[in-house]
């Protein structure tokens, strides 16, 4: 027997890499995670039961690294980093915000929360930016992948969020209609539910410029010219409404606004949808059939729907199409927004780490609202809207922001256009790093502080599906690492503020604060959490058991309807020409998670897909006389990278693929600095390219 499997430590816990939320338990001894086995009882798994993928099962090595941040980093009159204490550090921290915010107004200081802290850890985070810098400028990264997600269906339904769950509906729909979503490789135990279903059955209707995976087991796979979305689903609407497909009572009942639904689809004939989304007219008509003669119908996307210069357009769209055919509000149906991050629900935008948005997606606008969080805080919070992260960028190279503080992301590597970015990151005056790695980021950093990762902390995760659950420490973090609740209130006593001083004890007590000003987690405990497994909001007093799927009853507006909100199509920003006739587009690959500051640390992830490639059609790679496995050349205006080309007819004619995980590689060297004007996200999914032999 291997000794090492004496005296072990199992710690149930939720995966820290993606918003499915499956929860296993780590298997730790002396301070380093061996393994990761299934919870004892199915019920504490809701979600996955006793499954994972491949990287809630291997995932986890990155926290034995090597390459793990021990100790603060100061950068010295040397112009290097070099190791520090605590008290050095933290000092430092201080000083750098404090005499900026003297110089230049508390406006010149911004804060990036991170989706892959807890929600503890981002309620501090979006408070300290307000509370004790004073600022009005906090953002993280959900700005990059679903914030126009958020700003469509909030103006549609009146919550930003999912509206269903994902074992119960997603898992016994009708019929699926998924686009812009590569579910196998990002939501790989979400993905499985699907297919299961699939096979028992359900309709699945794939619309995607690139085959991904989950199209294979499609009943109708569409490939669609990329960034030309609200076209074909406009389309869909228009035949659905022109043949009385439509749910006439639902839409009589429930919703608002169907006229002027009705007269902005008029043109979305299927020869116009032919023309704009390379859709043809029986394609689309197949799939309308379908969509509105299922008796539920689940509508799931990701970014290929979101990060275009019209993203929020093209969730609208999406949003009116649900509505039109009534799937929404009974189990089965829905909306599905498939989340990135692990919390990306929660600390992306549940604890108001947003520049328009307080804590449960409360508006800094209201004058009683503010009241609320300064009988909470001590402090009146700031009423004005700040600055979104593609904001913080352009307005640092302005010298308008100096400071900066990042918890745990990589912009560095995640921001479009990366040369724009690195400017950027050069220009601020100070800048704090607080990762458990040395990031890309971090190199560019005055102090760096060492961090804790997901199996070294307490606190909550919310998974895609509104279900807040519980994170268990396996670990302590190593060397003088600490969790970033703790640096955050270290720091918030240190930095001179008008609020009250900090004393949480952990990071339930600032669950308890959660529940004070956020209603949507009014009923939220840690002991709750722990007696009763997952919780979903609204979840609004101790009594409540939570909400499972969304309006059941009514629509979040003060009139309880849904409105309908027509959608414009529009061209993306940065189209094929001349000099460069490619179309990129962006995505993940299952090995990997986002810029792979963990993943790239994992041997068993590597050997699987160990770099950045270039997928290429057939046709394509023909024409430019390229071979499979060859290196070469991609360029954009704005920058270039060399990869390997892969062959495959994943990609169309003329659309070409690079995964978004690699330093080496990085895709966003080619990204460009086109965002949509509603939400800020940029257009990651369109950029023209062209490829060269090396
Ligand atoms: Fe983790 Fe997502 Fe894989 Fe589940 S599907 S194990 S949450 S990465």
């Amino acid at each position: 027997a291997d000794h090492r499997l004496k005296d072990v430590e199992f710690t149930e816990t939720t995966c820290g890499f993606c918003a499915v939320g499956c929860r296993f338990q780590l298997v730790s001894k002396d301070d380093e995670v061996l393994g990761a086995v299934p919870t004892d009882d199915p019920a504490d798994a809701p979600v996955n039961d006793f499954s994972t993928c491949v990287k809630g099962k291997f995932g986890y090595e990155f926290a034995n690294s090597d390459e793990r941040l021990t100790t603060p980093l100061v950068r010295g009159d040397d112009g290097e980093l070099h190791e520090a204490t605590w008290e050095e550090a933290l000092s430092r921290v201080a000083e750098g915000f404090e005499s900026i915010r003297e110089r230049s107004g508390p406006d010149a200081l911004a804060a990036f929360a991170s989706s892959k802290c807890t929600n503890e850890e981002d309620y501090l985070m979006q408070k300290f930016a307000r509370a004790v810098l004073g600022t009005k400028n906090v953002d993280n990264c959900a700005r990059l992948c679903h914030s126009s997600t958020v700003a469509a269906l909030k103006q549609t339904l009146g919550y930003g969020a999912m509206s269903n769950r994902i074992n119960e509906d997603i898992g016994d729909a009708d019929a699926y209609l998924i686009t812009g979503s590569n579910t196998t490789e990002s939501h790989p135990v979400l993905a499985t539910r699907i297919k299961r279903n699939v096979d028992a059955g359900a309709d699945l209707v794939v619309f995607d410029p690139r085959k991904v995976e989950i199209a294979e087991h499609a009943s109708q796979y569409v490939r669609t010219d990329p960034g030309y979305d609200v076209a074909w689903i406009n389309g869909l609407i228009r035949y659905i409404v022109a043949n009385d497909l439509h749910d006439a009572e639902f839409v009589e009942d429930r919703t608002r606004n169907f006229e002027a639904l009705r007269e902005k689809v008029e043109p979305f004939t299927p020869e116009e949808v032919e023309r704009l989304a390379g859709v043809a007219p029986e394609d689309l008509k197949r799939a309308a059939e379908t969509v509105a003669g299922a008796d539920s119908v689940v509508f799931g996307w990701a970014m290929g729907m979101t990060q275009h210069s019209h993203g929020t357009q093209n969730v609208l769209a999406l949003a009116d199409l649900a509505l039109v055919t009534g799937n929404l509000g009974e189990p089965g149906a829905g909306v599905s927004p498939f989340r990135g991050h692990n919390n990306v629900q929660g600390g992306g935008g549940d604890m108001g780490t947003l520049p328009n948005l307080l804590p449960g997606y409360r508006d800094p606008g209201d004058p009683d609202v503010l009241d609320e969080f300064e009988d909470a805080w001590g402090v009146r919070p700031p009423a004005e809207e700040g600055l979104t992260v593609p904001e913080v960028f352009d307005e640092a190279l302005a010298g308008n922001v100096e400071g900066l503080y990042v918890m745990g992301e990589n912009p560095a590597l995640s921001e479009p256009d990366l040369a724009h970015a690195e400017e950027a990151l050069q220009a601020l005056d100070f800048l704090v790093v607080q990762d458990v790695f040395p990031t890309e980021t971090a190199a560019y950093a005055d102090v760096v502080l060492p961090a804790a990762t997901f199996s070294e902390k307490e606190g909550t995760f919310t998974n895609t599906e509104r279900r807040v659950q519980l994170v268990g420490q396996a670990t302590d973090p190593p060397g003088d690492a600490r969790q970033d609740w703790a640096i955050i209130q270290a720091l918030a006593n240190r930095i001179d503020h008008a609020g009250d001083a900090w004393t949480y004890d952990g990071p339930a007590d600032v669950m308890d604060e959660i529940a004070d000003v956020a209603p949507i987690y009014g009923g939220i405990t840690h002991d709750r959490l722990d007696e009763e497994g997952g919780l979903q909001w609204p979840c609004e007093d101790e009594s409540d058991p939570g909400t499972p799927y969304l309006y059941e009853e009514e629509f979040n507006f003060p009139d309880g309807r849904a409105r309908f909100v027509p959608a414009d199509t529009g061209e993306p920003g940065d189209l094929p020409s001349e000099e460069f006739p490619l179309t990129m587009t962006t995505g993940r690959v299952l090995y990997h998670w986002h810029t792979g500051t963990l993943t790239r640390k994992v041997e068993g992830l590597l050997d699987h897909v160990g770099e950045a490639f270039v997928e290429v059609n057939p046709q394509t790679a023909e024409r430019l006389g390229i071979a499979d496995g060859e290196r070469v050349r991609v360029e954009s205006p704005r920058g270039s990278i060399e990869v390997r080309a892969e062959i495959g007819d994943r990609p169309g004619d003329g659309v070409v693929f690079v995964p978004m995980h690699f330093a080496d590689g990085a895709v966003n060297r080619l990204t460009g600095d086109h965002v949509d004007p509603t939400s800020g996200i940029p257009e990651y999914k369109v950029s023209s390219v062209r490829i060269r032999r090396l």
